[in-house]
C-alpha cells in the first residue's frame, strides 16, 4: 500500500475552515491524542485529514472501511511471493513504522476485531502487538490515529461501542454555511460564485427534506459535481437533475417533489 504522496503546507489541498478544528487537531498531534470525525458523507471530512497531513508534512494512509474489513488487512499477513513466504506490513503497521497519519473512513464498518487492535494503539501504550511476527511496534510521537464515522447511516447493531468512541477527541463535520459552501463549490469547480450561490441554495433546500422522504440531504461534493457540469457546459437544469436529483433518492415520486423543490429555491 502506498500512501498519499507527503505534501508540504504550501502543497496542501485546498480546505476551507468551518470553526477551530485546524487548531484542534494540530492539539491533537502535538498531544499525541487519536481523533473521531462525525458528519454526513461530502461534508469535507476526507479532504480535512488530507489538508492537516500536508500541513503536518506526514505522509497519509487511507482505508475505505467495509464489513469485510479485518484486523488482518490493517496489521498484514504473511503472502506467498516467488515460492518464499514473506509478511506483508497492512496500512497499521506501516503507519505506525513510518510515524504517519492512518485514516479509517467509516470505521464503524469494519469487523469487530478491528477494534481489537485500535485499542491498544489508541491509549496510553501505544503499541501494536503483532501476533503472527511476535513483534510489538511503539507508535513514535509522529503516527496519528484518525476515524470518522456518519452518524447518521448508524443503527443499533453498528455503532461504536463506548468504550471505543471514548478512546478519541470527537469533533463533528457539518455542511458549510451557505457563504462559505458557494465559495468552496467555487474553488472546486471553477465556476463563478455568483453562480453557484443559487446551487448551494437548493442543496440547502433539499437538505431541509432529509428524515422525511431523505435519508440523507445533498452533500457539498453533489455541489461540486453541479457546478462541475455547468462549468463544462451543461445546462443548469441537467446539471441539477443528475448531479443533485438523481443520486439522492430512485423514487420517481420524490425525486418529482425533489425537482418542485429545487425549482422553488433557484
Ligand atoms: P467526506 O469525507 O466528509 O465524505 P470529502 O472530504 O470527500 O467528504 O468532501 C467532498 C468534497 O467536498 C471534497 O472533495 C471537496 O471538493 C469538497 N469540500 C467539502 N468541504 C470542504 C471544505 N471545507 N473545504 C474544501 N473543500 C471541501
Amino acid at each position: 500500500m502506498i500512501p498519499n504522496a507527503t505534501l508540504s503546507a504550501e502543497e496542501a489541498p485546498f480546505y476551507a475552515p468551518a470553526v477551530n478544528e485546524i487548531a484542534l487537531f494540530e492539539n491533537a498531534y502535538r498531544n499525541q491524542l487519536p481523533v473521531l470525525l462525525k458528519g454526513p458523507t461530502g461534508c469535507g471530512k476526507t479532504r480535512f485529514v488530507a489538508h492537516m497531513a500536508a500541513r503536518l508534512g506526514r505522509p497519509l494512509y487511507t482505508v475505505a472501511c467495509h464489513d469485510d474489513l479485518t484486523a488482518a488487512d490493517l496489521t498484514g499477513r504473511y503472502l506467498l511471493k516467488g515460492g518464499e513466504t514473506v509478511w506483508v506490513d497492512g496500512p497499521l503497521t506501516r503507519a505506525i513504522r513510518e510515524g504517519a497519519i492512518l485514516y479509517l473512513d467509516e470505521v464503524v464498518e469494519a469487523r469487530k476485531d478491528v477494534t481489537v487492535v485500535l485499542h491498544p494503539v489508541t491509549d496510553d501504550r501505544r503499541t501494536l502487538p503483532i501476533e503472527r511476527t511476535g513483534e510489538l511496534l511503539t507508535a513514535p510521537m509522529e503516527f496519528m490515529l484518525v476515524v470518522s464515522y456518519n452518524p447518521g447511516y448508524q443503527n443499533v447493531l453498528k455503532s461504536l461501542k463506548p468504550s471505543t468512541r471514548q478512546r478519541f477527541i470527537a469533533m463533528e463535520f457539518g455542511y458549510p454555511d451557505p457563504e462559505t459552501e458557494a465559495a468552496i463549490v467555487s474553488a472546486e469547480s471553477g465556476l463563478p460564485k455568483d453562480r453557484c450561490v443559487p446551487l448551494v441554495r437548493v442543496a440547502n433546500a433539499l437538505r431541509d427534506l432529509k428524515g422525511q422522504d431523505l435519508e440523507e440531504g445533498a452533500s457539498t461534493r453533489l455541489i461540486v459535481y453541479a457546478a462541475t457540469l455547468i462549468q463544462s457546459g451543461l445546462r443548469p437544469a441537467e446539471a441539477l437533475e443528475a448531479a443533485l436529483l438523481q443520486p439522492l433518492s430512485d423514487d420517481p415520486d420524490i425525486q418529482s417533489a425533489l425537482a418542485r423543490v429545487a425549482e422553488l429555491a433557484l
